[in-house]
């Protein structure tokens, strides 16, 4: 602690996604300058502002984050407001001379972040860091200079470019400010709902930077090495559950990359380093996500590819609530569905299956899927879901071709043979077998399924070969 008239430089950290300490380039940048006042703003909200599991995990994590700061001697302050606004009173009231964050990538964040570079650069010092991506989104580039599209030599780019940089440790001590400035209860910030609808949420995960920590070193004792031959099974525990640990900062990309690489040095070479090298492959497609939306940063509210602005997509109101509810008739698409309200999650596979199912059979604007999956997953990124919903609908970059759609059935079959993932969301088909549970005949209590799936099928080739046309 400091006294009122210490002198020391003081430094404001305005955390975002990056609810951290450890591998936090702003916080640590600030705490080698003297005192540092942590802060959070609960801002008004904007374009893709959080949906309501992110707000709830928001909340956890935010708790579990004020701990940590706390233990180092800083208090977390949670202040409400136009960050510009709420930065410039803080700075002169504080006599702060710097304030750090680390990066976003959002066109929104972008722009705000621009907002307040411009207005407090006349106070005090304004510095941003890169803690959120492996590498900034500048610094991979194709030969011509040009943004990458293609993920496969953006992977190698990636690889070629060498090792991001090694994480940096936690700071052990923060010099905290006095008088402390009055802040909000986080309580106050109303970010958990009234009617508590989250028990699937807290049953599913745990929140904050050590359970990050312990989820990714129990995935590298575990599951790692079957991750290529049971990554795509969704009635296994084979991926590491990452992604909303990833997505609020929780531990950073680096921290995760090197943690696989130093497993990688310690094990002998073989399966481990196959499963390894797999596992950081689709890391990188974050990285990938990331590229495309600061280069193309249009592509989160339209596709990446124009010629689907052409494209005759269904209002198909009722079908669209069938697929929320999971009540398609379509058992592994319904079975994703429950997954994701209960638990704010649903495996790789089963989200390329409900996705493809809606925009395709269904004929539905990969939008409204995308905004479904903002309001109930708690691993919601924009840049992530925005990849993976073109990726399916087929109007992104290095996009799934849009005459391949997924079949349900099928798809099932392969990834859930034992039926499973299905028993486990659907229990209305818990008596039928492994063969039946898949395409269940009429069955009381499970809706008879929405579409005739190839007439759904040809209707959406058609929508296609028009928009061709
Ligand atoms: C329609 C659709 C929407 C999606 N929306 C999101 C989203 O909002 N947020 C989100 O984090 N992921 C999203 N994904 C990607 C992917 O489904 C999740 O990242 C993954 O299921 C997270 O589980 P995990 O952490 O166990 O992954 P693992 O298999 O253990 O992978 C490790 C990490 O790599 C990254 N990753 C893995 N696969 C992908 C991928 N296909 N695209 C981008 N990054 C990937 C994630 O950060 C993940 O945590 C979406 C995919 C689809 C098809």
């Amino acid at each position: 602690m400091t006294s009122p008239t210490d002198t020391t430089p003081l430094t404001i950290v305005w955390f975002r996604r990056d609810l951290r300490v450890a591998d936090n380039p702003a916080l640590y940048a600030a705490a080698e300058r003297g005192r540092v006042l942590p802060l959070f703003i609960d801002e008004p909200p904007a374009a893709w502002a959080p949906g309501a599991a992110s707000r709830y995990w928001l909340h956890q994590s935010l708790t579990a984050h004020a701990r940590e700061l706390a233990e180092r001697g800083a208090a977390l302050l949670i202040r409400r407001g136009d960050p510009v606004e709420v930065l410039a009173e803080l700075v002169q009231a504080c006599g702060a001379d710097a304030v750090y964050w680390n990066r976003r990538y959002e066109p929104a964040a972008i722009d705000r972040d621009t907002r307040v570079k411009e207005c407090l650069g006349a106070l005090c010092e304004v510095r941003s860091f890169q803690g959120h991506v492996l590498f900034e989104p500048t610094r991979i580039a194709t030969a011509g200079g040009t943004p990458y599209r293609v993920f496969t030599p953006f992977h190698k780019a990636c690889l070629a470019h060498g090792e991001p940089a090694p994480p940096l440790p936690a700071p052990q001590r923060l010099r905290a400010v006095l008088p402390r400035p009055d802040g909000l209860a986080l309580d106050a910030l109303g970010l958990e709902p009234r009617i508590d609808w989250a028990d699937g949420i807290r049953e599913t995960w745990q929140f904050g930077e050590r359970a990050a920590h312990e989820r990714l070193e129990a995935f590298i004792d575990g599951a790692l090495v079957d991750y290529p031959g049971q990554r795509d099974f969704p009635g296994i525990a084979g991926v590491s559950g990452l992604s909303p640990h990833l997505c609020f900062g929780e531990i950073s990309a680096r921290s995760v990359w090197h943690e696989v690489r130093a497993a990688q040095a310690a094990v002998d070479r073989g399966l481990f380093d196959r499963a390894a090298h797999a596992w950081l492959r689709q890391l990188t497609w974050r990285e990938f996500a990331y590229h495309l939306m600061y280069h193309y940063p249009r592509t989160v509210d339209e596709p990446l590819r124009e010629e689907f602005d052409a494209m005759a997509w269904l209002d198909d109101e009722e079908g669209l609530a069938a697929w929320t509810r999971g009540a398609t008739g379509f058992p592994l698409v319904d079975a994703g569905m429950r997954e994701l309200w209960r638990t704010g999650s649903m495996h790789n596979r089963v989200r390329m299956v409900v996705a493809s199912f809606l925009t395709k059979h269904l004929g539905v604007h990969w939008l409204a899927g995308a905004r479904w999956f903002w309001d109930t997953l708690v691993d919601a990124d924009l840049a992530n879901n925005t990849l993976g919903w073109q990726w399916v609908a087929g109007c992104g970059a290095d996009a799934a071709p849009y005459f391949r759609i997924f079949n349900p059935y099928s798809q099932s079959r392969k990834f859930d043979a034992d039926g499973d993932y299905l028993r486990r969301w659907l229990p209305e088909l818990e008596g039928l077998d492994g063969a039946a549970i898949h395409e269940p005949p009429p069955t009381p209590g499970y809706p008879a399924p929405i579409v005739d799936l190839k007439a759904a099928r040809e209707a959406a080739l058609a929508r296609y070969a028009e928009m061709r046309r």
